[in-house]
């Protein structure tokens, strides 16, 4: 392993491979976690009329502070009732629309209403209480940028702006197969010399939360035949992601057979702990994801290559590694050749701070359970004090 590209390098390489799919029409209902492929524009203005922001009365504020014939009641959903008169007020509730001839709502709070008149004691300032039409958005502008996803806040604002079916770029069909032969499911009993397969699961859901279409195959002996067949079939998806088998023993079948099977290799090898001995390749349009076996290394690579691709075939404008920025909580050593990612709480009593988690060997999968971090120690000389800010990534 001469050759390892650093984790900028392999991510450009894969991200340079990782084009959009082709765009289709999605129902707004069923666009939650999809991209845009294209800029979803207003079907209206927002509010689409002048509207009240109180219940309480529309007055015109030159007719203020005074008293007010009350003359209409105003419901939400009624169409536009008549001009305001000079000398007048209309009952008005929140979100009705605020009539011609008015120009503020003074709340309900404050005035008195006796029988059919309404006392103003305070002078209201014009514009008090309505909400102009099209203050939020108008008509035909952009509600939200192509390559932007969709979550809680941007489907509320589709919904609002009355679009009702976007187009967003297709999802991408994984598959998943972990190879091994000492790999049992969770449920059966362990023989000697076995133990519980956790990577197919864990990319499972890491990539169907991403937005991928995931079928995951049965496990894979570590023979050629049941490689052979397995890759096979897992090429014909968009993404082909395997576990284990990539490293240097003699039962490391996967990229062999894979190149046997026209997979172009791009790169096998990232200077990066976990996760080394990580391959990265494509057939036509296929690309094809070889995750080392351990764990976490899985979940490394995951996080820092796989989960970019997803995005980025989606259509997704920024599909890097979401990278924030937190103190750090002890010293780490920097490796001269080789970036670090260090499990870690993150303890937020007292701003973020990061704090490592005890045991940071590529099999332990059990410890990870209580990290919420992947700190990310640049290669290089002497270490990061601890009080330091560094750079992390966010496990969900
Ligand atoms: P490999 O990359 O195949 O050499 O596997 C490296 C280590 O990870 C070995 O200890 C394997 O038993 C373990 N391993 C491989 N695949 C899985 C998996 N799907 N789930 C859990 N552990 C695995
Ligand atoms: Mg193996």
């Amino acid at each position: 392993m001469s050759d390892l590209v650093t984790i900028e390098q392999a991510l450009a390489l894969v991200l340079a491979r990782a084009a959009a799919l082709p765009a289709e029409s999605v129902p707004l209902a069923a666009a939650a976690g999809r991209f845009l492929a294209e800029q979803a524009l207003a079907t209206t203005d927002l509010p689409p009329f002048p509207s009240s922001a109180m219940d309480g009365f529309a007055i015109r504020s030159a007719d203020t502070p005074g008293t007010l014939e009350i003359v209409a009641q105003i419901a939400a959903g009624s169409p536009a009732s008549a001009a305001l008169e000079p000398g007048q007020a209309m009952g008005i509730s929140t979100g009705a629309v605020v009539p011609d001839g008015a120009d503020a709502v003074v709340p309900i709070e404050h005035v008195v209403a006796v029988a059919n008149s309404v006392e103003v004691a305070k002078a209201v300032p014009a514009r008090s209480n309505v909400r102009p039409r099209g203050g939020d958005i108008r008509l035909g502008d952009a509600v939200i940028a192509a390559g932007r996803r969709l979550g809680v806040p941007q489907l509320a604002a589709l919904a609002a702006t009355g679009v009702a079916e976007v187009r967003c770029g297709r999802r991408p069909r994984v598959t998943i197969l972990a190879t091994g032969s000492e790999l049992r499911r969770p449920g059966e009993s362990l023989r000697p010399g076995e133990i519980y397969e956790s990577n197919g699961l864990m990319l499972e859901a890491a990539l169907t939360a991403a937005g991928a279409v995931v079928e995951r195959l049965a496990t894979a002996a570590d023979d050629e035949d049941a490689h052979r067949e397995a890759l096979a079939r897992g090429l014909a998806a968009d993404v082909l992601v395997t576990s284990g088998g990539v490293s240097v023993g003699p039962h490391d079948l996967v990229r062999r057979l894979e190149v046997e099977l026209g997979v172009a290799e791009i790169f096998w090898g990232v200077a990066m702990r976990p996760g080394k001995p990580l391959a990265f390749g494509v057939r036509g349009s296929t690309l094809v994801f070889g995750l080392p076996g351990n764990p976490v290394s899985s979940l490394v690579g995951c996080e820092l290559f796989v989960l970019p691709a997803i995005r980025a075939l989606q259509g997704a404008s920024s599909p890097e590694p979401r990278f924030e920025l937190a103190t750090l909580g002890e010293a780490l050593r920097r490796s001269p050749a080789r970036d670090d990612l260090v499990r870690a709480s993150i303890d937020l009593s007292a701003g973020a701070v990061l704090r490592p988690v005890v045991g940071q060997e590529s099999h332990m999968i059990a410890r990870t359970a209580i990290a919420d971090a992947l700190i990310h120690v640049p290669r290089g000389d002497g270490e990061l004090a601890a009080g330091s800010t560094v750079r992390y990534l966010r496990l969900a």
